[in-house]
């Protein structure tokens, strides 16, 4: 099969038409097994079963194409990190499309490369959406010592498949910066380093090279929101350990993005980026890049609070203390872990100036008040008396309380979050 010889840029309108290919069955973050299987089970291409988690649930391999470079791509190997996963099925229903303007660009991946899939490598733990598997193992420890079912699975596959290329695909934490900015990490990359030198060879170079066309691709949508995750050499991380067997590993971490709380939209910038970046490997369009664009991500960091208020403040006894308040929200599983709440912390109080929030609140010439103090308000909100402080605003506490100026109150924060 020759090489498509001019690459076509496909983004904009997988960007555009993504809605097409979403599997509607997945809609939020806290699917199980259960809901993949039979998305599995009826793709018209060839699959099977080639392990079980702990708890015995089957982990699929699906595969797709015929070229001569084979490509493993695993996702949800942490429970709680499924955002790919979602990715993956609409890339499946993707690859289901025709006349549609994307035939060619089908055609090219499939003629070129035999890819291997395996969604939610950690099944146990995502049915109690838990970042380890079920005997409580970080399975991106277990890349030396295979304890994990699933974990040694992954290590077969790879020596039986022996990859070109990798894809390691995960979810991180919504509250990680991109560089010391108020902009959130929304997808972040890494050429996982297999050495504690973090060496460049050409294995890792593949890697950084396809990763330089999917930032390209992705800085259209989330100008400023793309980061560099931390390449310091973990010797007992898969991603590393599959760098180092001499696959080019691929690491895409999802972030947060505003009001994305279930990521449906970083889902979307999931299959654009992995089709881009499977398109760069099929046409070898990669070959072309060089280390300035992968360098010049900024590094992922922690510069962000879900909400900051600035500011605002603080009465002792007539005294006026000015304080800005970092607040988080926590997820807190349901029962079953098919559901949600949220659990907000005040994680630090004091000069927030060099730090940034998800949401922020401008609380100059305003004084925080205890919820106490406005029984009207306890009223409105249905408030508990657990969640009516009477005393100051604490370290570690929820986050209740209003601020005021006199006794017009401007905002009401009940759980961390703007009323
Ligand atoms: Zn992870």
């Amino acid at each position: 099969m020759p090489l498509i010889a001019q690459t076509q840029d496909y983004s904009k309108a997988l960007f555009e038409k993504h809605d097409v290919f979403k599997e509607t069955a997945l809609k939020h973050r806290r699917f199980k097994h259960k809901d993949l299987v039979p998305l599995i089970e009826k793709l018209p291409f060839e699959k099977q079963v080639v392990g079980q988690s702990f708890e015995g649930r089957d982990l699929y391999q699906i595969k797709l194409g015929s070229g001569p470079v084979k490509v493993l791509l695993w996702s949800q190997m942490h429970g709680d990190e499924p955002t790919a996963t979602m990715a993956l099925a609409d890339i499946f229903l993707f690859f289901q499309g025709k006349n549609d303007g994307f035939d060619n660009l089908r055609q090219s991946i499939l003629a070129n490369t035999t890819l291997y899939f395996v969604p939610m490598l950690n099944p146990d733990g995502a049915e109690r959406y838990q970042r380890r598997t079920a005997t409580e193992i970080d399975m991106n420890r277990d890349a030396l010592r295979f304890q994990t079912p699933e974990g040694a699975l992954l290590k077969k596959l790879q020596d039986e498949l022996k990859p070109e290329f990798s894809f390691n695909l995960h979810d991180k934490n919504t509250r990680y910066s991109a560089g010391r900015s108020n902009k959130q990490a929304t997808v972040s990359f890494l050429a996982t380093a297999y050495d504690y030198e973090r060496s460049w060879n050409p294995t890792r170079t593949r890697a950084m090279q396809v990763i330089s066309g999917m930032i390209e691709a992705l800085e259209q949508f989330i100008p400023g929101h793309l980061g560099r995750w931390n390449d310091e050499h973990e010797p007992r991380a898969f991603g590393d350990n599959v760098s180092k067997w001499g696959s080019s590993l691929i690491l895409i971490e999802s972030g947060g993005y505003k009001d994305d709380t279930e990521k449906q939209f970083i889902r979307k910038l999931n299959f654009v980026a992995i089709l881009t970046g499977l398109q760069a490997i099929a046409e070898k369009s990669y070959t072309h890049y060089t280390l300035s664009t992968y360098e010049a991500l900024p590094n992922n960091e922690r510069y962000l609070y879900d909400l900051l208020v600035r500011n605002a403040g603080f009465n002792y006894n007539g005294k006026i203390v000015i304080k800005d308040i970092g607040i988080d929200l926590i997820e807190k599983n349901t029962k079953n872990a098919t559901g949600f709440s949220i659990r907000s912390v005040i994680e630090e109080l004091g000069d927030l100036s060099t730090f940034w929030g998800i949401k922020e609140i401008d609380a100059t010439g305003l004084q925080v008040k205890p919820l106490a103090d406005f029984p009207e308000l306890i009223k409105t909100y249905k408030l508990s008396k657990q969640d009516v402080q009477d005393k100051d605003l604490n370290l570690d506490e929820k986050a209740n309380f209003v601020l005021a100026k006199g006794n017009d109150v401007k905002y009401v924060i009940i759980n961390g979050q703007i009323k």
